[in-house]
């Protein structure tokens, strides 16, 4: 999957791409009922979203990868 960064116009696989269990105050950048970013760009840091295909998440999963990524945090002592 190809997704294009609308801020910078460069284009990146998702796997280079700043996973948005990663992304930080993603909440407030977003709009709660619109489309749902694949990631943040690495080179910018702008959302980016998929170019053809829906974005892959729901936000309930996106909810559940976001606690096991601050569980992560937690796990070795790092506070956010
Ligand atoms: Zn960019």
């Amino acid at each position: 999957m190809k997704a294009k960064c609308d801020n910078c116009g460069k284009t990146f696989s998702a796997s280079e791409l700043v996973p948005l269990e990663q992304t930080p105050n993603l909440s407030e950048r977003v709009d709660p009922d619109g489309e749902i970013p694949v990631g943040e760009c690495p080179d910018c840091g702008a959302l980016v979203y998929a170019q053809a295909s829906p974005a892959p998440r729901s936000w309930n999963e996106l909810g559940r990868a976001r606690r096991a990524h601050n569980d992560n945090y937690r796990a070795f002592g790092i506070r956010r």
